[in-house]
């Protein structure tokens, strides 16, 4: 099955990591579903580089790699499992954003500082620095994808998911972004963030133009 919609989208979203300086040289890995296969970067590449064939198809049940004369990204566990974990999911980004590893150096729970992290975001999660490509690393991911859209890797970088590539790339915008207010607010002095009463309030804003808007660009 070439699914070619779904690995045009893929392009279109490896160009717009790369142009946002989301991960650097051959970084990064992601992938997307389409019924019951997952098709994911290859290994050694730029994620600019990946032509539409070139994306890896991989059963999701079986973990079996369609031969293409391409090794999948060495991520290929994290990916699969988080798939078998969280049936709505459709997407996964794999970044190395600056600010986030920065942050991970020195801090573990990113708080939550504004409105468009709280109502597109929410909680980010946190996971002490695992060897990449290991077992290990692909089983504490898929521990924590029911439980955040956002997983922060301990000097390493960060992992989103979503609905579809659209959403799983916007959070991981976000999360780099709320990363880089954070370190810049603790150069200056204390960090305030919301207060849990103010993130419940923005995520019960169902029917205000704000959270509406901000969910129609998610779609
Ligand atoms: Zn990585």
């Amino acid at each position: 099955m070439l699914n070619m919609d779904t690995r045009n989208e893929l392009c279109k979203y490896a160009r717009k990591i790369v142009d946002s300086g989301l991960v650097v040289g051959p970084g990064g890995n992601i992938s997307a579903r389409a019924g019951d296969k997952m098709y994911l970067s290859p290994s050694g590449f730029a994620l600019e580089e990946i032509e539409p064939e070139q994306w890896i198809e991989v059963d999701i049940a079986t973990g079996e790699v369609t031969d293409v004369g391409l090794r999948p990204s060495s991520e290929v566990l994290m990916h699969l499992f988080g798939y078998r974990q969280k049936p709505d999911m459709g997407a996964m980004v794999h970044t190395h954003p600056s600010n986030c590893i920065a942050f991970t150096l020195v801090e573990r729970q990113l708080p939550i500082m504004f409105p468009d992290q709280a109502a597109l975001v929410g909680r980010t999660a946190y996971i002490p620095y695992l060897i990449p490509t290991t077992d290990l690393l692909a089983e504490a991911v898929a521990a924590k994808v029911n439980e955040a859209s956002s997983i922060l890797l301990g000097n390493h970088g960060l992992v989103t998911t979503g609905r579809n590539l659209r959403e799983a790339f916007y959070r991981t915008q976000v999360v780099e972004e709320s990363a880089k207010i954070y370190l810049s607010a603790k150069a200056a002095g204390t960090p305030i963030p919301l207060t849990n009463e103010e993130v419940a309030a923005i995520a019960a804003l169902e029917s205000e133009d704000y959270r509406i808007q901000l969910l129609q660009k998610m779609k």
